[in-house]
């Protein structure tokens, strides 16, 4: 079809992360049949800008900072994604994490298209102060294209609930009010919502359950293991071990445990928090971190960064289920590796989305100036994800591709039948 032609040539440049963003949305419209304008729109971000920020340092001197803001596209809602402060961030990045938010947010159904944005900087080399003047800065110089009903930031590497407070006064003075509805991932006072903290970890947590259900796993039997004991790890490994999952091993960033017994998460949180690490949690044995990762147990869930399972690895994974959530853990010959070896994957786009379904909440409370009990958001989000699981599943088993394929089915049947309503295809 036309759209083959349109994508040839951006072939071969596998590791430009804009290039596989358009690879995965182009096999999945090509599997579906939609109309070629779905992926020729799509291919590009409706709009990128590049803003210069000058900040005054503590030292007197200003120096300018290069920011990037990327609207990949509105047809099924304001753009919607973080912000992330990174020495090495570039353009080509940005404009591919925005392609990842538009297929996030249809995948679970909201109202949203994908955006991105980024300040090429170094976070921790900068002072509270130079760190509040180049987050005011930068939202002085994208205020005029962003607004609640237009592109909606959020945190993401490097940014936090503080940068988000700065961001949403920044906004406001310029507005003239109080405007909340412009920026997600506030601090509660300042208007967030109760339940954000935990949100992607209960997403995963849910998906878990529902993919178990499909598999026949019984989670009161099962065991898993979680790589990365951050925000998502820890809460994850928490909740699934409330829902009777035993949890053998974790990691962090200084090594690995692993106790068959099972360990107790909320003990090694206390420990981690105590000591900074995981390691020397009494009554588990230090193990080889990449051991960990190919330990024998039901779950495994990456949570720590991309491209740890690898074509090296994927043959040795003896997990029966694997949900993603970091972003991009699992590279394209490990997904195939693991889909052809029977192991479900449950896709970061689908499984840590539990993080942007609860940022669309802020949204909505701060549209009506009404806040929600954190059982209310819980109740919703589980909602959300489980029904984004039955349709993946179904789409997967419909079409006999992997998870990931079907995600990006689902996404791109809802934006195609999006365009086809407005007239654009
Ligand atoms: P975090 O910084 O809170 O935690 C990251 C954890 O990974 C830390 O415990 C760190 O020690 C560990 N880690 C670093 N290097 C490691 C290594 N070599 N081996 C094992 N562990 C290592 O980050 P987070 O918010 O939990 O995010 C984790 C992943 O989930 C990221 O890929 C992020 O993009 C993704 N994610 C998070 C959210 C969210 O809402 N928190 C939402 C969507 C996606």
């Amino acid at each position: 079809m036309a759209v083959e032609q349109t994508f040839s040539g951006d072939h071969g440049q596998q590791n430009n992360p804009l290039h596989a963003a358009q690879q995965l949305m182009y096999d999945a419209c090509t599997r579906l049949g939609l109309a070629p304008g779905v992926y020729e729109i799509l291919k590009e971000p409706a709009r990128v800008f590049t803003v210069s920020i000058p900040v005054k340092l503590d030292s007197g001197e200003v120096q300018t900072f290069i920011g990037y803001r990327s609207q990949h596209t509105d047809i099924t809602g304001p753009c919607k994604g973080g912000i992330r402060f990174h020495p090495e961030v570039t353009v080509d990045e940005v404009k591919a994490l925005s392609i990842w938010m538009t297929i996030k947010c249809n995948v679970v159904g909201l109202p949203y298209g994908g955006g991105k944005g980024a300040v090429i900087c170094n976070p921790k080399k900068l002072s509270k102060g130079e760190l509040e003047r180049l987050s005011r800065g930068y939202m002085r110089a994208i205020a005029p294209y962003i607004g609640p009903d237009k592109d909606i930031p959020g945190p993401d590497m490097y940014t936090n609930p503080q940068v988000m407070g700065w961001m949403l006064d920044e906004y406001s003075r310029i507005a003239g009010c109080n405007a909340p509805g412009v920026i997600t991932g506030k601090p509660i006072v300042a208007g967030g919502s109760l339940g954000r903290t935990e949100a992607t970890a209960r997403g995963i947590s849910f998906v878990v359950r529902e993919a178990a259900k499909e598999l026949g796993i019984d989670l009161t039997e099962a065991t898993a293991v979680v790589q990365g004991y951050g925000n998502a790890g820890s809460i994850a490994a928490r909740l699934l071990h409330e829902m009777g999952v035993k949890i053998i091993g974790v990691s962090d960033s200084t090594g690995a445990i692993y106790n068959r017994e099972g360990l107790d998460p909320l003990a090694v949180a206390e420990h981690k928090a105590a000591n900074g690490t995981v390691t020397g949690f009494p009554g588990a044995t230090c193990i080889d971190p990449d051991d960990l990762l190919t330990a024998e147990c039901d779950v495994l869930i990456p949570a720590a960064f991309e491209n740890v399972i690898t074509r090296a690895n994927a043959t040795r994974i003896r997990a029966r289920l694997i949900a993603e959530a970091a972003n991009g853990p699992t590279t394209p010959e490990a997904d195939e590796i693991l889909y052809r070896r029977g192991i479900l994957v449950v896709p970061d786009i689908l499984a840590n989305a539990g993080g942007v379904t609860v940022s669309y909440f802020e949204w909505v409370q701060n549209l009506q100036n009404f806040y929600w009990s954190e059982e209310e958001v819980n109740r919703r989000l589980e909602m959300i994800m489980v029904d984004a699981f039955a349709k993946t599943y179904a789409m997967s088993a419909e079409h006999k591709v992997s998870m990931r394929t079907a995600a990006y089915m689902v996404a791109l049947d809802r934006i195609g039948r999006a365009m086809a309503a407005r007239g654009w295809v």
